[in-house]
């Protein structure tokens, strides 16, 4: 079967004065439409990293891919030009960081936000816009959606800001959703909301979800398939249930054991 994204035998570093310092060892593995794949291990393993390349989002300091490469339905995003990046970053994938703010413009009116995003990937004027905003802020769950567009980021709440951030990352109708830690900068009460919201799109949209977190309790919720990683490498992947029914790796035992 084809896959909507496969990693290859992809290894990353870091150029430091010099020296590389690599992070991601030689990972492999695919996500296929409409799939939920959730990427787990501990802080500093290479989960950022990894979802990051999908659409060569690294850039500071000199990043280094020194193996593999990563394919977007079949293409390659390492050769891939800037240009093509840009086009596929909202037409087929979507990101979601744990910090809005990493992609909401402070200076810029949300109207002016999502309207330049629909303007670059659809071709859609000021005035042709406003409703499609209006109508995917709803879908976020934003309140008083309408008389809000001339708002600015500072001028939501952390998970209002996150809602925004989702019909960004959504409003082109990607094939995947690039979720990192997408909750875990929110309160309970609100972390619960988002993650329905999110679930709720992705049955909706039909959308392939990487979906990284380091709440196995989540993650059990909302994964088709789970993949680890230790240290940088990838240790173990398989569907969900039978990660946390038979984990097969000491590491993914560990973890599991490790919850409350
Ligand atoms: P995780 O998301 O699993 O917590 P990351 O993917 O963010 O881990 O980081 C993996 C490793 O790469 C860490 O050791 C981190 O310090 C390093 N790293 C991440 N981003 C950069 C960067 N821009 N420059 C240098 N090192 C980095
Ligand atoms: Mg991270």
């Amino acid at each position: 079967m084809s896959h909507l994204v496969e990693v290859k035998e992809l290894s990353v570093g870091f150029n430091q004065s010099g020296q590389t310092r690599q992070v991601v060892h030689q990972i492999s593995f695919g996500i296929q439409k409409g799939e939920v794949l959730a990427l787990v291990g501990e802080s500093g393993s290479g989960k950022s990293v990894t979802a990051m390349s999908i659409l060569r989002l690294l850039n500071e300091p000199p990043v280094e891919y020194s193996s593999g490469d990563i394919y977007l339905s079949g293409e390659s995003v390492l050769k891939a030009s800037d240009s093509q990046l840009r086009r596929w970053r909202g037409d087929k994938v979507g990101v979601i960081f744990q910090e809005p703010m990493m992609s909401l413009n402070p200076l810029h009116t949300i109207e002016k936000q999502l309207g330049e995003t629909l303007f670059i990937h659809q071709g859609l004027t000021a005035k042709q816009s406003r409703p499609k905003i209006i109508e995917w802020l709803n879908k976020v769950g934003l309140r008083d959606a309408k008389n809000r567009l001339k708002d600015f980021p500072h001028q939501f709440s952390g998970g209002e800001k996150q809602r925004i951030m989702i019909a960004m990352a959504l409003i082109n109708e990607p094939e995947l959703l690039i979720a990192d830690e997408p909750t875990t900068a929110l309160d309970v009460t609100v972390q619960a909301q988002i993650l329905n919201l999110i679930k709720q799109l992705q049955s909706e949209l039909n959308m392939a979800v990487l979906f990284i977190s380091h709440d196995l309790g989540v993650v059990k919720q909302l994964a088709d398939r789970v993949a680890v990683m230790e240290q940088g490498r990838l240790v173990e992947i398989n569907d969900c249930q039978s990660l946390f029914l038979n984990p097969e790796h000491a590491y993914t035992q560990k973890l599991i054991n490790a919850e409350p």
